[in-house]
């Protein structure tokens, strides 16, 4: 199975489906991430708030992967934003990863009620770590339209990618569109919310008449938008479900049919960016 490549708005570009590590605990996750390798996936995604960042790189190091062939992210943790801490924090996110360079670093979350609301000063710091290569794309991660908007006006820096929470029951248009608008893709997070969609009767009409299962069908709808994925499972079984995307699709109907299930902010599983102030 061949994963696509999308072209990224600074020239490189990313497999669109990849393998999520949130939640996956650390003294398990260089067992799991090499499972994931094993099955085909090549684009990993980390974060040094997840606390695996040293798995991953075990996983990766064993893999005998050229590194040319992998794609890795991490994220800024929420307690890093100050610039002199976003340059620290990288290092010691590259050392544990045993990398010399990610091929993407996102701000994990805006905090637009912390650090006397200065997230574009973050944001600086995270596109200097690009002009040495040690960071090959940098991006954002929960960011809405308004916080969007200001970091580009400000610096004129387009992020590579905007990473929020999409799935089914939580379409955030309005955020994919202003993400267009940019022209930056979107990541999907959550893409099967967390395993919550998986009984909704619509898409086990169309799984049980394609053949295929909720969970694909559900990754695959992800995959027609433009929409970047990865999900997360520890079962190998589900890691190949999950991979299985390129060789099916979904009519313009059944693409309708699950956008519709969409229920707004009530559909959220996660918390609300603009108010979300965790350190
Ligand atoms: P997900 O939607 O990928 O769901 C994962 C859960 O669904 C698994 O724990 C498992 O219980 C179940 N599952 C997976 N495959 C299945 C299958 N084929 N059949 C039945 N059940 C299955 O949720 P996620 O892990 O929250 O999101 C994916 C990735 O997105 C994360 O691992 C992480 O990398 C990223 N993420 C980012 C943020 C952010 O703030 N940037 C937040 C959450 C997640």
């Amino acid at each position: 199975m061949t994963v696509p490549s999308l072209s990224l708005n600074d020239g490189h570009s990313i497999p669109q489906l990849g393998f999520g590590v949130f939640q996956v605990p650390p003294d398990q996750t260089a067992a799991t991430v090499t499972a994931a390798l094993e099955v085909g996936y090549r684009h990993i995604d980390t974060a040094q708030m997840y606390g695996n960042e040293k798995g991953v790189g075990e996983a990766l190091a064993t893999s005998g992967i050229p590194r040319d062939e992998l794609f890795v992210t991490t994220k800024l943790n929420n307690m890093n934003h100050a610039p002199d801490d976003v340059r620290r924090s990288f290092d010691e996110s590259l050392r544990a990863l045993g990398l010399d360079h990610v091929d993407l670093f996102l701000i994990h979350w805006p905090l637009p009620t912390q650090y006397d609301g200065d997230y574009v000063s973050t944001w600086k710091a995270m596109t200097e770590l690009t002009a040495d290569g040690r960071a090959k794309s940098v991006g954002v991660s929960n960011f809405e339209p308004d916080h969007l908007a200001r970091v580009i006006d400000e610096t004129g820096v387009l992020p590579a990618v905007n990473q929020v929470e999409v799935h089914p029951r939580f379409g955030n248009e309005a955020v994919r569109a202003a993400n267009a608008e940019h022209g930056l893709l979107t990541e999907a997070w959550s893409p099967i919310g967390q395993g919550s969609i998986l009984d909704d009767p619509t898409i086990g009409e169309i799984a049980e008449r394609l053949g295929r299962t909720p969970a694909q069908v559900t990754l695959r709808w992800h995959v027609e938008r433009g929409d970047i994925v990865f999900p997360k499972s520890m079962h190998r079984e589900r890691m190949q479900e999950n991979f299985a995307l390129f060789d099916f699709d979904l009519s313009p109907d059944d693409v309708s049919a699950i956008s519709g299930l969409d229920r707004g902010s009530a559909g959220r599983i996660g918390p609300d960016p603009a108010t979300f102030d965790r350190i």
